[in-house]
């Protein structure tokens, strides 16, 4: 009996690359072993990348679909295929063409080899935007001296995993989902391999800066509470210096220099109020996850599949 593999594929807004890398995949694919299908995961698209992606399927019985009753975010999207896939190794990738569907032999090579997740690492791209490369480099810097999981700078959302991973992933039940965090977080036999990130093929990057931000904080967030110690930190400090200028202030009076003080206790107020905002901005944070948690919702409705 061949093995099966599920490539799980999410799409918002992707019309014209729907057949650009479902042809590339097959091609691959064809040449390997395995039974496979490509299990296109449609994020509440508001342009034709549906009905592009029912007339693949209408026609060649490798593809498969989940349709979303809206855009409901990359990571969810991948947590659908995931959840819908019963194939024996799960391989996640975009659907733009940067990652490159040549790839995928070694992936399923590392993985016959006895391992149970085979990741990737963007290798660094010189086309890339700057401030892309340089924002990415200081999140994992910050994520992985924060956590206590280690990233590589450049984990990509591009990876194999065993069934086996994918049973221990559907279990969780976590609201914000960083998929690159958790999967390093889940242990098993692990390997990485880097890729040459390709060009996108048609449209634009569905992350803003905005976007990458939010993200970026999800991500910390997710796995490491020391933001919450670092405020008590800045409380300290604080406090400490605001009991130095308690000193200058009654000397100040004393010597009936008090209304000369204006300034400096406009400044002192504005410092304590800002890191008094700051830490009141990092607690919210934590409690605002609590709270979308605690209502149980789930990570996305489907609102049409042709996965029975
Ligand atoms: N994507 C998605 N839902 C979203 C945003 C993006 O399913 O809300 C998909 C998108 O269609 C693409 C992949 O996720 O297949 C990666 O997105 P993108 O290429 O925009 O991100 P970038 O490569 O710029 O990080
Ligand atoms: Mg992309």
């Amino acid at each position: 009996m061949r093995k099966k593999v599920s490539i799980i594929i999410p799409v918002y807004n992707e019309t014209t690359n729907i057949n650009v890398v479902a042809t590339a995949v097959e091609n691959v694919m064809n040449t390997l072993p395995y039974d496979y299908n490509i299990i296109f995961v449609n994020d509440g698209s508001t342009d034709l990348t549906v009905q592009y992606i029912k007339k693949l399927c209408s026609k060649d019985s490798h593809i498969n679909y989940i349709s979303f009753s809206r855009n409901f975010g990359h990571q969810n999207a991948l947590k659908a295929g995931f959840d819908m896939s019963s194939a024996d190794a799960v391989i996640s990738m975009d659907g733009d063409m940067q990652h490159p569907p040549e790839m995928l032999p070694e992936l399923l090579r590392l993985w016959e080899l006895g391992n149970d997740v085979v990741y990737t690492i963007r290798k660094d791209h010189q086309e890339l935007p700057m401030v892309k490369r340089k924002t990415s480099d200081m999140f994992y810097r910050i994520l992985n001296r924060l956590s206590s999981i280690e990233l590589e700078k450049g984990t990509a959302d591009f990876r194999l995993l065993d069934k086996k991973v994918v049973d221990v992933l559907r279990e969780i039940k976590e609201y914000d989902l960083f998929w690159r965090g958790l999967v390093k977080w889940l242990g098993f036999r692990q390997i990485s391999v880097e890729y040459e990130p390709g060009v996108r093929v048609a449209g634009k990057s569905k992350y803003t800066y905005k976007m990458m931000m939010e993200f970026a904080l999800k991500g910390i967030t997710s796995f490491s509470t020391k933001p919450l110690i670092i405020a008590i930190y800045l409380g300290f400090i604080s406090a400490f210096l605001s009991f130095l200028y308690i000193p200058y202030a009654m000397v100040s009076y004393y010597s009936g220099h008090a209304i000369s003080g204006w300034a400096s206790v406009i400044v002192t107020i504005a410092f304590f109020g800002g890191i008094q905002l700051m830490i009141l901005g990092i607690i919210g944070m934590y409690l605002g996850k609590l709270f979308m948690q605690s209502k149980q919702r789930p990570h996305y409705i489907i609102s049409e599949t042709d996965i029975t």
